[in-house]
């Protein structure tokens, strides 16, 4: 088994081939954590879940931390799915994104606040988006939520911040970018990670595997990074399968395999 810690299946990417993406996927033994960035992705995140007997992250990403409703009525609604289903696993996609700025900082830092507390109401782990502004993210979560698990999702920083990253008790998640070529400093920095720290990720429809690049990404590519992986740590594909496996049932399910 392999476990996707991060997929958008219920993006509009997928209304032509849903179905056959998840045939693939389940095929070759892959489950997946759907995740939702806002009130919309995450409801319909929900129903997928249901839909496929999986499980699901709810949230309100960076990017749309700016929106016409109070960000107060934002996360009820966001809390009324955790409380719908126990297919909640997680709170995410929350954090801060300085690099595309599509909501103002403030808005992005309370937004991710907000996350956060509602993680720790419900003892969920909280999946973290990051671009730029890796030293808000680590001061953020430092103050507002030490005792969750907090999964870094397609972590794409060097040494010294995964070291930042995994002193907070983070899981670091790795998908595409690590199978590409110009990114040797992040199979250097993959070495550096504990083996029970580790997740692996599509974030599909986007970021696809080298071999896959320009095309829509899936869960069933996960493989690719599985295999890269494996290369890097001198392991077997099937090793590390087992290892992100049990480490996502760990995270995001107390340990408790429902998968
Ligand atoms: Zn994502």
């Amino acid at each position: 088994m392999v476990f996707d810690t991060h997929a958008h299946v219920s993006a509009r990417q997928f209304d032509k081939d849903r179905r056959q993406a998840l045939e693939r996927a389940t095929d070759l033994g892959i489950a997946f954590l759907e995740v939702g960035f806002n009130e919309d992705s995450s409801r319909k995140s929900l129903a997928l879940a249901r839909q496929t007997g999986g499980f699901c992250a709810v949230g309100i990403h960076p990017h749309d931390a700016l929106a016409d409703e109070p960000l107060e009525t934002r996360w009820q609604y966001i809390e009324s799915l955790v409380l719908e289903s126990p297919r909640v696993k997680a709170i995410g996609e929350i954090g801060l994104d300085y690099f595309r700025n599509l909501s103002p900082k403030n808005a992005q830092i309370e937004a991710f606040i907000m996350g956060l507390d509602l993680a720790r109401r419900h003892k969920l782990p909280a999946i973290i988006h990051q671009r730029d502004a890796s030293r808000d993210v680590i001061t953020v979560i430092d103050k507002h939520s030490r005792d969750i698990p907090i999964v870094f999702h397609c972590f794409s920083e060097g040494i010294d911040c995964a070291r930042k990253c995994l002193d907070l008790g983070g899981y670091i998640g790795l998908g595409g970018p690590l199978t590409y070529p110009r990114n040797g400093y992040l199979r250097d920095m993959l070495k550096f990670v504990p083996p029970d720290r580790l997740l692996v990720e599509t974030d599909c429809p986007w970021l696809p595997p080298q071999s896959k690049r320009g095309r829509r990404n899936e869960p069933a590519y996960i493989i690719e990074v599985i295999e890269t992986i494996a290369e890097v740590l001198g392991q077997t594909p099937s090793e590390i399968s087992k290892l992100t496996f049990d480490n996502a049932v760990r995270v995001f399910a107390n340990g408790e395999q429902e998968w």
